[in-house]
């Protein structure tokens, strides 16, 4: 396995700005399995003696670290509910090394809940058994749904006690990432360089940010207004996929938005079922900031944060302040015409329909009303309009806008030409069978802290690998909608 410091070797040095900062994982006192990822490790080229060996728990587990892992703990600031922290960090994470992959793409592995670190303020540095259950099963879930997102490696129970509002088994988690570098990196940068630190520190960031991740801007005529365009690119791109599929992120505070365009932090998520634009479920978030339907709103203002925190270097020669800010304004509102490019496609395709045009963005907005006015499911309502090619689904012969807004899609798709073999094909493909629905997640969960039985946890896992594939039968329960008496509208 080829393994890397880059990130540790060009800032560690430079020890006042705090960019990077060693630190040592907690001794677990008895560490158990819960899932290894063989897949991602082949993927990364882990050799098999790190797999569900002794030495894989040593690891995965921080217990026992190869000789060649130096931990380090990163320094990032960030946007909380609007509110700036400078100074948050990895207070429960340690980056452990970066592995090169076989095919030559460079991946952080990372510990989360492996105890404190200088940044860790007033916490614990743990996690909970749930938080860590949940991040694996929605982060494999999302890749295998095709978003961009940090991937889960390996999780072990530590066999410590952590405290939150009862005890739980402590847990911690190996994430698997592009890198860990985020909005609020760039903005502890711009904080730090306030207090004293040198200015060249924002342009060495941002050009290992380049380096590492958007190496096409470096030759570009301004290679930092190309790396901020790239980046709202790819956050436009993720974000639309996350409205697409009903997900709802939950806290997209600043620091836990990243400069690769991964999704990372899955703490309050879920995915609704009924469609509902105002959907939260994060138990903190009150006023809604982070309701489904804001997210591009969101996505939109950490994008000018990091436009802030990177404003001189887009700065060109001869251009006056006003000048400079209005060119960053206009370049951070290039993300909503790309989100919406992005967004616009998606649905179209959802709907079996190969381009956009007007017509197909009005039908996409009546469509979600008619879900939305009838409280249906949005993923299993994508799927059962793929089968109304073939049979007559009842409940939405009973709705009445139906057969209007029918007759408007049949015209489309028959302007389009295609059969209609090849538009469910094409339905199925971007429209999921399954997706991990809260109450399926929290039963997961429940079932493990009661009885360390891990049946519920590893058919999920199962069933979330081909979310777009028909579900077996004796699967099938995971791709159904809770029972009212069964949903679960919370999460933390
Ligand atoms: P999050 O809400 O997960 O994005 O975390 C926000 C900040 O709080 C980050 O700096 C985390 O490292 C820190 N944090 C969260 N949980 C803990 C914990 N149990 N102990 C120490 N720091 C934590
Ligand atoms: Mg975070
Ligand atoms: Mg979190």
């Amino acid at each position: 396995m080829q393994t890397d410091n880059s990130y540790a070797n060009t800032f560690a040095t430079d020890s006042d700005a705090e960019l990077v900062l060693p630190s040592h994982p907690a001794q677990a006192r008895e560490p158990q399995w819960l899932a290894f990822n063989a897949e991602l490790a082949g993927q990364l080229g882990i050799p098999e003696s790190l797999h569900t060996t002794a030495a894989g728990l040593g690891l995965y587990s921080g217990t026992e670290l190869p000789d060649w892992i130096q931990p380090v703990a990163l320094g990032y600031a960030g946007h909380q509910f609007a509110n700036f922290v400078p100074r948050l960090g990895d207070g429960r994470a340690l980056l452990l090394t970066e592995i090169i992959a076989p095919d030559g793409e460079r991946f952080d592995l990372q510990l989360k809940g492996s105890g404190t670190t200088p940044f860790s303020r007033g916490g614990d540095g743990k996690a909970p058994l749930g938080p860590v259950m949940r991040e694996f099963l929605v982060s494999e879930a999302m890749h295998a749904l095709g978003v961009p997102t940090t991937r889960a490696l390996a999780a072990v129970v530590t066999g410590d006690w952590v405290q939150r509002d009862e005890a739980q088994p402590g847990a911690i988690i190996t994430r698997v990432a592009k890198s860990h570098l985020r909005i609020g990196t760039a903005q502890f940068v711009a904080h730090k360089i306030t207090q004293g630190a040198d200015e060249s520190l924002r342009q060495a960031f941002a050009d290992y940010v380049i380096a590492r991740h958007y190496p096409l801007s470096k030759d570009r005529k301004h290679p930092y207004r190309a790396l901020l365009r790239q980046i709202i690119d790819q956050q436009a791109h993720t974000v639309a996929l996350w409205m697409s599929l009903g997900f709802v992120h939950g806290v997209m505070n600043t620091d836990n938005m990243t400069l690769s365009g991964e999704t990372i932090d899955y703490g309050p998520c879920a995915f609704m079922e009924n469609y509902d634009p105002n959907a939260v479920f994060s138990a903190i978030d009150r006023a809604g900031r982070y309701a489904y339907q804001n997210q591009p709103g969101i996505a939109l203002w950490n994008l000018a944060r990091l436009a802030e925190a990177w404003l001189p270097l887009l700065a060109k020669s001869g251009e006056s302040q006003q000048q400079l800010i209005e060119a960053a304004t206009e370049l951070v509102h290039e993300f909503p015409i790309r989100y919406e490019a992005y967004y616009d496609q998606k649905m179209a395709f959802k709907l079996g329909l190969n381009s956009v045009t007007a017509e197909t963005q009005a039908l996409t907005r009546d469509w979600l009303s008619l879900l939305q006015d009838h409280a249906l499911d949005y993923t299993q309502s994508f799927r059962q309009l793929a089968d109304t090619l073939e049979t007559n689904v009842e409940h939405f012969e009973k709705m009445q806008s139906w057969a209007a807004w029918q007759q408007r899609w049949h015209k489309l798709l028959t302007l389009q030409g295609d059969s209609d073999a090849v538009v469910s094909a094409r339905m199925r493909q971007h429209n999921p069978a399954v997706i991990p629905r809260n109450h399926w997640v929290e039963a997961a969960i429940k079932q493990t802290v009661a009885s360390g039985d891990l049946t519920i946890f590893n058919e999920l896992t199962q069933v979330l690998r081909t979310p777009y594939d028909v579900v077996p039968l004796e699967l099938s329960r995971y791709a159904e909608p809770a029972a009212p008496e069964k949903r679960v509208t919370r999460t933390f």
